[in-house]
């Protein structure tokens, strides 16, 4: 089970009739687990990342090839497709969700989606209110969501996700435009989905920093194809060069301090707080 790309291709419809499209991504061929994956994908503007999670819950169908969710086809030749089932199993949260928020109050807002659903307005009550606590709104729940935050409103957008339930959350680049402090939070909740939950999150970034901190793998898109999928010590400790990616902030540091001492400081330190327990331990291979 889990999610499978197979020889998948996308080209968006012309504007005119002579104009030449090239594929925004074309012969992917990936699978994902459903449980306990932290991905991140990366890769320049226009190499097709959106593209390519928007076919994960139906979005958009593929051109060429046949995206499988938990054995279900995702393709134009499925007549008998429902995407309902599809997208309760997998929560997207666009880039900027709280442009999508509208309701009168934040808890009418996060429950639109479970009842939307199915879950009864009780339920859905009750879901809102574990994640609100989860992600640290519970106070604000009877607030307009015009009247917070933006922080605030972000986090309103996804727990109207989460509160569904999910089993995969797609997120495309979810910490953008928030402070520092608000960007840990979120991130650390992510984490936290899937360390304690089991749930597989996708996500969209150009913080390389986010990257070496938080996934368990990485995806780097580059033109429309797959340039790399593998660990990202294995991408850091070389190939990023190739794609043009920046190093993490973490890995110029330990670079630092092995080069100005004798110390020997592995690449296995994803944090400044991983980084300080081996100096404290005198993990460092002098
Ligand atoms: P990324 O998310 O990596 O920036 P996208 O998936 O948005 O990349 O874009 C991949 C390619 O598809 C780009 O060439 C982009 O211009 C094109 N594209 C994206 N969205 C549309 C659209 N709605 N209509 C036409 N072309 C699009
Ligand atoms: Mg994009």
């Amino acid at each position: 089970m889990g999610i499978k790309f197979n020889g998948v291709s996308f080209f968006y419809e012309k504007k005119r009739k002579n104009d030449i499209v090239p594929a925004a991504i074309s012969d992917i061929n990936l699978s994902f687990e459903s449980t306990n994956e932290f991905i991140t994908i990366v890769g320049h503007t226009g190499s097709g990342k959106s593209t390519l999670i928007q076919h994960i819950n139906g979005l958009i169908l593929p051109t060429k090839g046949e995206v499988l969710v938990n054995g279900v086809s995702l393709s134009p030749k499925n007549k008998k497709l429902k995407l309902k089932p599809i997208r309760k199993q997998i929560g997207f949260v666009f880039q900027f969700p709280e442009y999508q928020l509208f309701e009168e109050t934040v808890l009418k807002d996060i429950i639109y989606g479970p009842k939307n659903f199915g879950y009864s307005q009780e339920e859905a009550t009750e879901r809102a209110k574990k994640v609100a606590k989860e992600l640290n709104i519970y106070n604000i729940l009877n607030k307009s969501p015009f009247n917070i935050s933006g922080g605030q409103m972000r986090k309103v957008a996804i727990a109207g996700i989460l509160a569904y339930n999910p089993d995969i959350l797609l997120l495309d680049e979810p910490t953008r435009g928030l402070d520092p402090k608000g960007a840990k939070e979120i991130m650390d909740f992510f984490k936290k989905l899937q360390v304690e939950e089991h749930k597989t999150i996708i996500m969209i970034t150009h913080d390389m920093d986010l990257v070496y901190e938080y996934s368990t793998r990485v995806i780097v898109m580059n033109k429309g194809k797959v340039a790399f999928d593998g660990s990202k010590k294995e991408l850091f400790s070389g190939k990023y060069e190739e794609f043009h990616l920046t190093k993490p902030t973490i890995l110029k540091t330990i670079d630092y301090i092995n080069s100005h001492t004798n110390y020997n400081i592995s690449y296995d330190n994803y944090n400044l707080a991983d980084l300080l327990k081996s100096l404290k331990d005198g993990d460092f291979n002098e």
